[in-house]
């Protein structure tokens, strides 16, 4: 047997002596195997790469699915297994896909067929919704055909061999219509079958294949835009690389600076060589408003959105991989659509952390698109108003005074010459000491609404946290609630439908129930302090009491909450926007959900409730989240005629990055934290690798975190003894030592970071690791490259 790096064991059973050609097999199931199989003989002319086929799997030989990733004359095994069947005999695996593959089930060290198994859609692999019919064609030639009808007494077989001879050479015709028109039963046509004079073969029926696009005249007709100044320098130092091969290329624009216009008119040079373009943005932005300025571009348009039904998904696969799709739009997934001719590909909003998938395989879509780009030799845009630090440190000039790894263009001014909004600072702290009661709205805050409002204008606040109070605190025993099963606060949720402007909520009489926000967990908000009896009191604040204060100050207002625990489905959200964009809400506050994309031209000011609430997490990007969060929910105030305003409430003004936040100094913001990060050697300038262990038993997880470590710093050893690598300590291990968050769901947790400034490094240890089979050997191991989130 083989794994994907060399022999594990010998198989135990054998049916016959194995003849070429060979197939490698790469398991569906979460195996780390490539096995060999031979093709019998029949299925010879129609096995290709890419394919799913079934094999015989184990002792048993109990069939299991996987996909053909290479074909040979030998196989290196005496003892091989025969395939079974071919399940599907459409390639669902490109070439290129296949070899994207490949590297990512390397460098995220994931499974092979775990990783093809999110490269193929399921609705793919289980054929959904395509049905398949019979189609019989004449085998015979046509003149032995009209001999033996001739000769044939038999009416019913003579009916059908006549209809038969009507069609052109080679087409078919479908079996139950043939027997029909023929008046005989389909048992009668498949007995001609039997005779070898026709073929039955099951094709499938793809029914109706319009795009959204192809069925509307208004899709596709708008005009591209006559590019400003700042664009068109952008397009024309772009479009000699539209056309030769691969090139990563850092759009970065203010927010509102037209960086879509951008893309759109490069899409339309790939276009026009006859090639698709995949754009991928962040699942949130993925609204009517973003897919409505693709479709009214271009005709062909595939949107890859998560509302689609399992057939729906199926067919617009089908569409982009028979090429009859020139745009592809969508989030993380998009970047497998199999395209045949891939031209080029955008990125937009790179920096979103929502393009690391946190279940295995955990890969980023911004790195394996910009692996696609470079395997397929295309162009790859990558656009922002604020790059992830990791893409802004490869436009810097090197050291060595090399050309940077990508190519920077900037748009540094929003488009139609409008200005970029005022930002202004609120001291919280100063504030709970001039008024008497709880603001959470900011005096500053609640007059400039006042004035909005009166304007005719909307508003958006922002508030990053959902819920009442997150903090459900005695005061005596100093102790907030916390979950039973995680390593955290509860937090309160007032039940849904409350009046907040009754009389029992004025006097602070409480309905709801707690919730854990990790996993999941709910309990009754207790009445009393659970240990001592004395009254409890809710601290921190969350969306619903921001609702709260707001519909007590402003009682005819018409407002929104939006956050996850309002909005249940993307239909939820779409008419939410569809109301915002014809004015029946004047004001949205709401989580990260509305900070992103959104461009409403009446939208004048943005309130920033709390700049705080992410910057004291125990995550070493927490300023730089902070900075991209405020920066673009800032870009959402004045899009239109009128400037717009943003109020930045925060009890930490002298935070350097509270204060770029306020100048909106994305250079001076990343000039700092790049320092800080390399002095500690943290990413962009060192690459991680977190393992993270979990068991429901403490001392078991410590014994497998203890033995794991022990191979890891062994691994480690091996590597850096390794010839011509001088330099001691380049691989730097931390713990195994408890998780930011020690226990979710009832699973304590451990970490063990590896951290190197050389990647390919790591990459040895991990591939050490692996092949000794320390990664696999239970499921409580989990391994992330690159990871986003260390909580
Ligand atoms: P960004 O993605 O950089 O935030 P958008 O691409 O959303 O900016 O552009 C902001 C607005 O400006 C959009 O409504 C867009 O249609 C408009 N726009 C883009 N380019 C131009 C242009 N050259 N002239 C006029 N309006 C433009
Ligand atoms: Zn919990």
């Amino acid at each position: 047997m083989k794994s994907l790096f060399g022999d594990i064991e010998a198989l135990p059973q054998v049916q016959e002596k194995a003849e070429g050609p060979f197939v490698g097999v790469a398991l569906e199931n979460s195996l780390d195997k490539v096995l060999d199989y031979s093709v019998p003989a029949k299925m010879r002319s129609l096995i290709r790469i890419g394919q799913r086929v079934r094999v015989p799997l184990g002792r048993n030989n109990r069939p299991a699915f996987g996909y053909v990733i290479s074909t040979s004359a030998t196989s290196d095994y005496p003892r091989v297994k025969p395939l079974l069947n071919i399940d599907d005999e459409r390639v669902l695996v490109t070439p290129g896909l296949m070899k994207l593959a490949l590297w990512m089930s390397r460098y995220y060290c994931a499974a092979l067929g775990s990783v093809i198994e999110s490269i193929v859609p399921s609705a793919v692999k289980k054929k959904t919704g395509i049905g398949h019919i019979n189609r019989i064609r004449l085998l015979w030639e046509r003149d032995r055909v009209q001999a033996l009808l001739e000769k044939t007494k038999a009416p019913k077989r003579r009916a059908i061999l006549g209809r038969l001879l009507l069609v052109e050479p080679g087409e078919a015709v479908e079996l139950v219509r043939l027997a029909g028109e023929a008046g005989a039963t389909p048992a009668t046509v498949k007995k001609l079958a039997r005779m070898g004079i026709i073929s039955v073969t099951s094709e499938m029926d793809w029914g109706n294949q319009a795009l959204e696009g192809e069925s509307s005249d208004s899709k596709g007709h708008e005009p591209d835009r006559e590019l400003n100044e700042d664009q068109q320098k952008v397009f024309d130092e772009l479009k000699p690389r539209l056309a030769s091969g691969f090139s990563v290329n850092l759009l970065m624009g203010v927010t509102g600076s037209g960086k879509t216009e951008v893309y759109l008119q490069c899409m339309r040079e790939v276009v026009n060589q006859g090639k698709q373009a995949v754009v991928l943005v962040p699942e949130i932005a993925l609204t009517p408003q973003t897919v409505k300025r693709f479709t009214a571009r271009f005709k062909r348009v595939a949107i890859l959105h998560s509302g689609l039904s399992a057939t729906e998904r199926h067919r617009h696969w089908q569409t982009i991989a028979s090429g009859q799709a020139d745009v592809v739009v969508g989030a993380r997934s998009a970047v497998f659509a199999p395209l045949p001719n891939l031209g080029m590909i955008v990125v937009d909003e790179e920096h979103e952390s929502s393009y690391k998938q946190d279940t295995v395989p955990r890969y980023h879509a911004r790195d394996v698109a910009i692996k696609r780009a470079q395997l397929e030799g295309v162009p790859i845009i990558l656009g922002s108003a604020t790059p992830s630090l990791e893409t802004y440190q490869r436009v810097q000039p090197t050291e060595k005074s090399e050309p940077s790894a990508y190519h920077l263009l900037e748009l540094p001014r929003r488009v139609r010459g409008l200005a970029m909004p005022h930002v202004e600072l609120v001291d919280m702290k100063l504030q709970n000491k001039s008024r008497t009661g709880v603001h959470l709205l900011s005096e500053r805050l609640e007059g400039l609404l006042r004035v909005t409002l009166q304007q005719g204008h909307q508003a958006i606040l922002l508030l990053n946290r959902r819920g009442y109070s997150n903090f459900v605190y005695c005061v005596h025993c100093q102790e907030a609630v916390q979950c039973k099963y995680c390593d955290a606060t509860m937090t309160y949720h007032r039940a849904a439908g409350t009046d907040v402007n009754s009389a029992a909520v004025a006097k602070g009489v409480h309905t709801g129930h707690l919730h854990c926000h990790y996993c999941l967990a709910v309990q009754p908000l207790p009445e009393k302090c659970p240990t001592c009896q004395k009254k409890l009191s809710l601290f921190g604040l969350g969306t619903q009491r921001v609702e709260e204060e707001i519909r007590r100050k402003f009682p005819d207002l018409r407002f929104e909450r939006v956050d996850s625990d309002t909005m249940r489905s993307a239909k939820d959200y779409e008419q939410l926007l569809g109301r915002f964009a014809r004015g029946e809400i004047q004001v949205m506050l709401g989580t990260q959900m509305i900070a992103k994309g959104l461009d409403y031209p009446n939208v004048t000011l943005v309130g920033v409730i709390s700049g705080d609430t992410a910057l004291s997490l125990p995550d070493f990007r927490a300023a730089e989240r902070t900075f991209q969060l405020i920066t673009q929910v800032a870009g959402r105030a004045g899009r239109g005629d009128a400037p717009g305003r943003v109020v930045l409430q925060t009890f930490m003004p002298d935070d350097p990055t509270i204060q770029a936040a306020i100048k909106q100094d994305f250079q001076g913001f990343a000039k700092r934290e790049l320092v800080h990060r390399k002095e500690v050697g943290l990413p962009p300038f060192g690459r991680m690798v977190r393992i993270v262990l979990r068991d429901q038993d403490q001392d078991k997880l410590q014994k497998l975190s203890e033995d794991l470590a022990a191979q890891v710093i062994q691994a480690v050893n091996i590597e850096e003894a390794a010839p011509g690598e001088s330099a001691k300590r380049a691989i730097i291990v931390r713990g195994p030592m408890p998780c930011a968050i020690s226990r979710i769901s009832g699973y304590f947790r451990n970490q063990i970071v590896l951290g190197s400034t050389r990647p390919e490094r790591l990459q040895r240890v991990l591939k050490t690791l692996r092949e000794k089979g320390d990664l696999a050997k239970t499921d409580r191991v989990a391994v992330d490259v690159d990871p986003v989130s260390l909580l």
